[in-house]
């Protein structure tokens, strides 16, 4: 008797282990079943975090059928992510903004499409696009932003110097981006790298007591006074550059070279003493705000003709100073972009790179810069 109730109970022992077993047994062959699946989204070039809200949100067929994308890796790590939206995730490129996820639902929720989120999201940092988003639909998005400098924060500035100029949009984005819509000397950016391809302008002022790092005496063989200065680099360059003028028959000369901040206030001074405030407002850069100061721009002349624009040396400049690495820095038909009147004589140092291509293609240097340099 006692030992048949011995062995029901083991039996009954043997029955809730198997069970035990069995359930163990599942929830370890989930949980393999799990780790495997996120190994794969992993694989695929998800998040850990991004590969588990995956599959929590049962949506893995979904993104193995789409492969990596970063949009979507964001969406399923972010709190913001609407499944309404899913769709539009895989299609809009990704930025790495922090408010990417919640930015892309408030501009799908303004109607806009994939296409033209995608292209808001490019031309703007985070907060750019965040402070956009709070913005009713703008009207000419793909007129401004198919530009690829165009900056989202400067929109209302486009419509409005579009509006009082009548410019292409081209022209639009690269004045209101190098502030060619203020004032002249207005609230200027205040300049803080300093190498060739520095852009000095009456927006972009360098400081007080900016000198030029490798400022170097010129020989008087190369200038009509005695005792210039200039950056080496952009001597060297017009050693080079008057050396093959003089092989071609022509004598080029350097009538100004650096000037100190002081230098260029002094000049305003005598200028101004001499043909009044308008005068210097019009035709002379303030101190601070002349490329002289840099170290790498030449008033150029003529060794044999008193007026430069009218002799053969600036024929010459015209074909060949690009060669050395030189730009015509005030070309005639730019005055509204460089904000001066035409200099024939006056020559800026940017290296041969730049010089040929803005040789090449017909540009001034604010273009060149709002184009390629200004990040
Ligand atoms: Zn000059």
């Amino acid at each position: 008797m006692v030992q048949k109730r011995k062995l029901k109970l083991k039996s009954k022992y043997i029955e809730i282990l198997k069970v035990l077993g069995t359930i163990f047994g599942i929830v370890l062959a989930v949980f393999f079943i799990y780790l495997y699946n996120v190994h794969q989204l992993e694989n695929l070039g998800y998040s850990k975090e991004a590969s588990k809200n995956i599959l929590f949100k049962f949506k893995k067929s979904y993104v193995m059928d789409i492969g990596e994308n970063k949009t979507l890796n964001a969406a399923f790590e972010s709190l913001d992510y609407d499944e309404n939206n899913l769709d539009s995730y895989a299609k809009i490129k990704y930025q790495n903004h922090k408010h990417l996820i919640k930015n892309i639902n408030v501009l799908i929720k303004k109607k806009y499409s994939n296409n033209n989120i995608s292209m808001i999201l490019a031309h703007g940092s985070d907060i750019d696009v965040s402070e956009f988003a709070k913005r009713d639909k703008i009207r000419y998005l793909e007129e401004f932003f198919s530009i690829d400098y165009a900056k989202l924060k400067n929109y209302d500035r486009y419509v409005a110097y579009s509006d009082e100029t009548g410019e292409d949009e081209e022209v639009v984005v690269i004045a209101v981006n190098l502030d060619m819509d203020k004032e002249n000397y207005k609230d200027p950016v205040v300049i803080s790298k300093f190498d060739e391809k520095v852009l000095v302008n009456k927006h972009r002022q360098l400081s007080k007591d900016y000198v030029p790092k490798e400022l170097v005496k010129i020989s008087n063989n190369y200038t009509s006074e005695k005792n210039m200065k200039a950056s080496k680099v952009a001597v060297d360059a017009f050693i080079s550059m008057y050396k093959a003028a003089e092989k071609e028959g022509y004598g080029i000369i350097i009538n100004s070279a650096y000037r100190s901040y002081k230098d260029q206030e002094d000049i305003c001074n005598q200028y101004k003493n001499l043909y009044g405030d308008s005068y210097v407002e019009r035709y002379v850069a303030k101190a601070g705000f002349s490329e002289h100061q840099t170290g790498y721009a030449f008033d150029i002349g003529s060794t044999k003709k008193n007026v430069f624009a009218e002799s053969g040396e600036y024929g010459w400049m015209k074909d060949n100073a690009y060669k050395y690495g030189f730009i015509q820095r005030f070309p005639k038909g730019y005055e509204e972009m460089t904000g001066f009147r035409a200099e024939p004589w006056h020559y800026r140092y940017v290296g041969k790179k730049i010089a040929k291509y803005m040789h090449d293609n017909k540009m001034t240097y604010e273009e060149y810069y709002a184009r390629f340099l200004d990040k």
